[in-house]
């Protein structure tokens, strides 16, 4: 089991206000499992996967990620686990502006100070058709090439679980296709527990399952 998710309440407060968008949530995910969780706008994906990420706090409940529940880390070991264990791919991709593509993936194992040579780096610029960007900054990349950097850099630190939010949101449906087809590729070699958000029931499908997000809940059933 690599992700559990036991009965998670999130509840968003504006003063006197309080909007429950998340109760009674549960869900298990294998390790190697690709996992979409689809749903309506506005029906809570991103939410949950802030919570997964410990971006956010949660009301009630637990998550649970290799064996440890997150709610159990402090601020600080929470960012140590982050960069240890998850990787994310977003619409927007989020990728550093001022650094090129192949320091855009030094980053992350930087950050964990963890021993790289060149050549990793090449290799996984190479997995996802950039051996010919090496030295491009984000704002000289075209949308597709921005998105497979970043699915390389959500993956580059080997990560437990990769969390995807409308990956492909961003980019015309020709390029969207293609990503997606590196993304499956690349998270099925690698054998990474993913979890997809999408609003896209084509997409949801070639998972090994979906869930839907409705009423603040999951309806789970067999893709
Ligand atoms: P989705 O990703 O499925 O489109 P979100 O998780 O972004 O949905 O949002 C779910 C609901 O929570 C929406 O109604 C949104 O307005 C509300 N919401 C999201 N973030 C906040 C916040 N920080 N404060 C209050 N309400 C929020
Ligand atoms: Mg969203």
């Amino acid at each position: 089991m690599s992700l559990l998710i036991n009965d998670l309440k999130k509840t968003y407060r504006q003063g006197q206000e309080s909007l429950t968008i998340l109760s009674h949530l549960n869900l298990e995910v294998k390790t190697s499992e690709i996992v979409a969780v689809v749903g309506a706008s506005g029906s809570g994906k991103s939410t949950f996967l802030s919570l997964v990420a410990g971006l956010d706090y949660f009301d009630d409940g637990d998550i649970v990620i290799n064996n440890q529940s997150i709610k159990k880390l402090n601020r600080v070991q929470m960012t140590h686990f982050r960069a240890q264990n998850i990787g994310f791919v977003f619409q927007q991709f989020h990728l550093v502006s001022h650094l090129t593509a192949y320091e855009n993936l030094c980053l992350p194992l930087e950050i964990l100070d963890r021993d790289f040579n060149k050549e990793e780096i090449l290799t996984a610029l190479d997995n996802v058709g950039l051996a010919h960007r090496v030295t491009h900054k984000p704002t000289e990349m075209s949308g597709g090439e921005c998105q497979r950097l970043a699915l390389a850099r959500g993956l580059i630190a080997r990560p437990s679980l990769l969390l995807a939010d409308e990956p492909s949101g961003n980019l015309d449906s020709e390029t969207g296709a293609k990503v997606m087809n590196l993304f499956f590729e690349q998270v099925r070699s690698t054998k990474t527990t993913t979890v997809l958000v999408t609003h896209d029931m084509e997409l949801a499908k070639r998972c090994d399952r979906l869930v839907v997000l409705k009423n603040g809940n999951f309806d789970q059933s067999l893709a």
